[in-house]
């Protein structure tokens, strides 16, 4: 049985990693999906499927969100989950380590893509998610509530989500519910920032890295990208998780439970 049979779906930051593991799961489970990505090469792959378009855009703009929701609500006649899923990444950049320009700049860039364009994507799809009564879903990380996963830039980024899925779960109810889903480390090319001078730098290229995280998490490795998709399904399906709101539902391995 398809889980997400005939939902309308946004994904930001579909274009690699958990994204685009979302978007091949949904499309397998049905649903009409919208990606938005950086580049319209990331998505040529998905090009022949029926149930999906993408609108290539910076989320950090309010017309690429804004884009994205008239783009569906056009093409399927709604929207019922929105995915605000992009984020960039600070290599643990220690504030000691920072210039101060790099403080200034790259609080800038990591707040606006990890927070403000989700609240953007949040106020973009608001009418139609009240329309369909349908819900928004964040991607957090094990960062939401523990320090360690990156600098403090990052870790700051992610703590204010979690305040900005409560507040918007109370906020956008009883129609619209909202949610997050905190991956732990994950083995994907998520980058940083022009700030940071960490532009075309991505995490899974150092595997000596990745393999150390891996040993700091109960289960003992990082996850694969797909390994997160059950619970954006459940969060996203029409019968899953009607109930689920101001929640962020973990999926990193064992890491929030100690080590
Ligand atoms: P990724 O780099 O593969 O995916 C992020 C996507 O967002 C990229 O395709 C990138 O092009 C896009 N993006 C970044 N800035 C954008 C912008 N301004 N406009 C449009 N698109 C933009 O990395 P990922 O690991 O799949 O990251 C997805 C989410 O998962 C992020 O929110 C990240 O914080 C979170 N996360 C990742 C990990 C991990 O270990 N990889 C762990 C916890 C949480």
């Amino acid at each position: 049985m398809q889980m997400l049979l005939d939902r309308r779906v946004i994904v930001t930051g579909a274009g690699s990693g958990i994204g685009k593991a979302i978007v091949n799961r949904f499309l397998e489970e049905g649903a009409r999906v919208l990606a938005v990505v950086r580049k319209p090469e990331q998505v040529e792959e998905f090009l022949v499927h029926d149930n999906f378009c993408h609108v290539v855009g910076d989320v950090n703009d309010y017309a690429t969100n804004e884009l994205a929701v008239t783009t569906i609500t056009d093409k399927w006649g709604g929207l019922d989950v929105m995915i605000a899923n992009a984020g960039v990444w600070d290599f643990f950049k220690k504030l000691q380590k920072m210039s101060a320009k790099e403080l200034e700049d790259g609080f800038e860039q990591i707040m606006s893509t990890n927070v403000r364009a989700v609240l953007m994507a949040g106020h973009a799809s608001y009418a139609a998610l009240q329309d369909s009564h349908g819900c928004l879903i964040t991607t957090g990380s094990n960062a939401c509530f523990r320090p360690g996963g990156g600098g403090p830039l990052y870790i700051a980024s992610k703590y204010a989500l979690r305040g900005v899925v409560a507040q918007l779960a109370l906020d956008f109810a009883p129609h619209v519910r909202v949610c997050g889903v905190a991956p732990g480390a994950t083995d994907t090319p998520i980058g940083g920032t022009d700030a940071l001078k960490q532009t075309g730098k991505s995490m899974n290229k150092d595997r000596t890295r990745l393999e150390a995280m891996g040993k700091h998490i109960p289960l003992g490795r990082v996850s694969s990208p797909e390994e997160h998709t059950d619970l954006y399904v459940t969060l996203a399906s029409a019968k899953g998780a009607r109930y689920v709101t101001g929640t962020i539902l973990v999926s990193d391995g064992g890491l929030s439970a100690g080590q």
